[in-house]
């Protein structure tokens, strides 16, 4: 490392990405500083504290694989670890592998200069610190900087409001209240049960419907523990063999869903359900390649819905209508039952949309609801908006958002042309979102860690992905989304729930060959790189 500098790397963020990135970079001797906005690690987790938040992964895949004792001493309680639980893992984390020196907590970077003759990275953070690093990190988080619309009269409202990105740590007293919840995403889904069930009334805010399957949670099963504890490495290495880098312990069917008679798609949709989870999806091989095929699956869920809720206008309204898988499917527990309490109402926000919000609550479709508490669940400016909310300039003084104006560019993800040494971790153009996310982590934190390392030995001071590289690799990663039906419908991972964000379908699909992928690239001399 060339000397004038304060620390070799600065990663920015502490949740699961920042964390293991700190402790792979301090294990290859490379100085580290992290900087992280909140007060504590966990990312996601950190931040996520509204009722019901709780992973859609199972807790025995949610998890760290780098440390074999780590993953042996870890206990997790439910199938589906709750929020509280997952930050206590991250916390045990931090300790375990004494990383809390290096994160410099309630600090958020908000710029990065990258200095061409020094060839180094200038660091400022909204604390007033400026810091020199040969490399930086993006542990930014794809679903951090939370989406809070501007509806008009937002901030007169005079009750409570919350966003489910941004919970309190005190929690909030919803008993005896009328709450309004704005959304009917993943979020939602979670926390709409659980504060019906406290609340004195609440109305649901849907702009549109949303496919959800039962997660099935319970008590972890022991014997399920032991049977994966017992190989825990191999499960690992099958996991990784999987489309989305998780569910290997359920059987993916590789055939067409045309090819089973009704009655035989309906038993197989049948089973999938009543096991739970994401399961679900893995029915027929071309759910997300068949529109036909697809529609198989949509209206198995929506006779669910029908068979579950009472009034079947409302039921009707819960309806989706588009592709089911193409918006991140949810997981639910109890979520469509809520809607025959009497003290819960469903608004159609699509076809009337909310108006506006006044000092005493919502008014949507020419009616105005009054409200104690209204609750955001509107998500986020997902994969970029953390990245772009800090002002960096690559070479040419160029900033990041100017060469990302019309959506954003890399070459695996990974790296931006004009940025040397800057590195994302899950990046638009890899598959992180559409994967068991801690798999996507650890795969792009070993790499960015070797090749740190190959520079090291090699006596190389930079590297930075070639125009070619990523041209192709966006070309790549458009044409793979192009052949399935992931573009179809109005979400995140298109951008299309922010107002004016450039629609790209950001995630590249499949985990397996992007991995192969990656791996090749460092083999083969960082093929697509310029190293200097
Ligand atoms: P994050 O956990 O988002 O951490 C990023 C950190 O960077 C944050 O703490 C943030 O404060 C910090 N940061 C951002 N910008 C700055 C800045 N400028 N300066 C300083 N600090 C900054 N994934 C799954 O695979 N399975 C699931 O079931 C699942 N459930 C989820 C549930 C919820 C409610 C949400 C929101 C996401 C879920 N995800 C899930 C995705 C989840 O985000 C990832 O699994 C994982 O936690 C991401 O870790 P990360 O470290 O990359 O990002
Ligand atoms: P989301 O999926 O983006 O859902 C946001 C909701 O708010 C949608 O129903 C959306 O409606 C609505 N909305 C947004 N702007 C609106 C507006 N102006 N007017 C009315 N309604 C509006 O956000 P999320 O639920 O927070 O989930 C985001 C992602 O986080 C998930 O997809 C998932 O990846 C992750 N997550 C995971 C879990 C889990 O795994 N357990 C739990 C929570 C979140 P439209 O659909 O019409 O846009």
């Amino acid at each position: 490392m060339s000397d004038g500098q304060d620390c070799d790397v600065i990663v920015v963020g502490a949740g699961f990405a920042g964390l293991y990135m700190l402790y792979r970079l301090r294990r290859a001797g490379f100085r580290t500083r992290v900087f992280e906005a909140g007060s504590g690690v966990g990312g996601t987790w950190y931040w996520n504290r509204y009722p019901g938040a709780r992973c859609d992964v199972e807790s025995m895949e949610y998890s760290y694989s780098f440390s074999d004792e780590l993953q042996q001493d870890w206990e997790w309680t439910e199938r589906y670890a709750g929020q509280p639980e997952i930050l206590r893992y991250a916390n045990h984390v931090a300790d375990r592998f004494g990383l809390r020196p290096d994160i410099t907590f309630d600090t958020r970077v908000t710029q990065a200069v990258f200095d061409e003759e020094g060839r180094r990275w200038r660091v400022t953070t909204d604390t007033g610190e400026t810091v020199l690093a040969s490399f930086v990190v993006m542990a930014t988080g794809c679903l951090s900087s939370t989406n809070l619309p501007e509806f008009e009269g937002r901030d007169s409202f005079l009750g409570e409001t919350y966003h489910t990105g941004r919970w309190p740590h005190g929690g909030a007293d919803f008993a005896g209240r009328r709450v309004g919840i704005v959304g009917t995403g993943s979020s939602a889904i979670q926390a709409i049960p659980i504060i019906a069930e406290e609340a004195a009334h609440l109305t649901v805010f849907q702009r549109t419907p949303n496919y959800s399957i039962p997660a099935r949670n319970a008590p972890i099963d022991p014997a399920y523990v032991r049977e994966i504890k017992a190989e825990y490495r191999e499960f690992r290495a099958r996991n990784l063999r999987m489309h989305a880098g998780f569910g290997s312990k359920v059987h993916h069917n590789d055939a067409p869903a045309l090819s089973d008679d009704p009655a035989a798609r309906e038993a197989n949709y049948d089973a999938r359900w009543h096991h739970g989870g994401f399961a679900f999806l893995g029915a027929y091989n071309d759910l997300l390649r068949s529109r036909e095929a697809n529609e198989t699956a949509a209206e198995f869920v929506r006779e669910r819905i029908r068979d579950v809720v009472d009034d079947p206008e409302v039921a009707e309204r819960l309806c989706p209508d588009n592709v089911i898988g193409c918006k991140r499917p949810c997981l639910d527990t109890g979520y469509f039952e809520t809607y025959n309490r009497p003290n819960v109402e469903l608004v159609d926000a699509g076809e009337r949309p909310i108006e506006r919000i006044t000092p005493q609550g919502i008014v949507a479709g020419g009616r105005e609801f009054d409200l104690d508490c209204i609750v955001f669940a509107t998500g986020f400016d997902a994969m970029t908006g953390a990245v772009l909310g800090i002002d960096i300039r690559g070479r040419g003084g160029k900033t990041l958002k100017q060469m990302w104006d019309a959506g954003p560019r890399t070459y695996l993800g990974l790296c931006t042309v004009g940025f040397p040494n800057l590195f994302l971790i899950t990046g638009p153009g890899s598959p992180s979102v559409l994967t068991n996310m801690i798999v996507s982590i650890e795969q792009h934190v070993d790499w960015i860690t070797a090749c740190l390392d190959d520079l090291r030995r090699t006596g190389r001071a930079t590297i930075e992905a070639t125009r070619q590289a990523q041209d192709d690799w966006v070309d790549h990663v458009n044409a793979v989304a192009g052949v399935t039906l992931y573009p179809t419908c109005n979400s995140w991972y298109l951008g299309k729930n922010i107002p004016g964000k450039p629609q790209v379908f950001m995630p590249l699909i499949g985990f397996p060959p992007y991995a192969q992928k990656c791996a090749e690239v460092a083999a083969d001399g960082y093929q697509g790189f310029d190293l200097d």
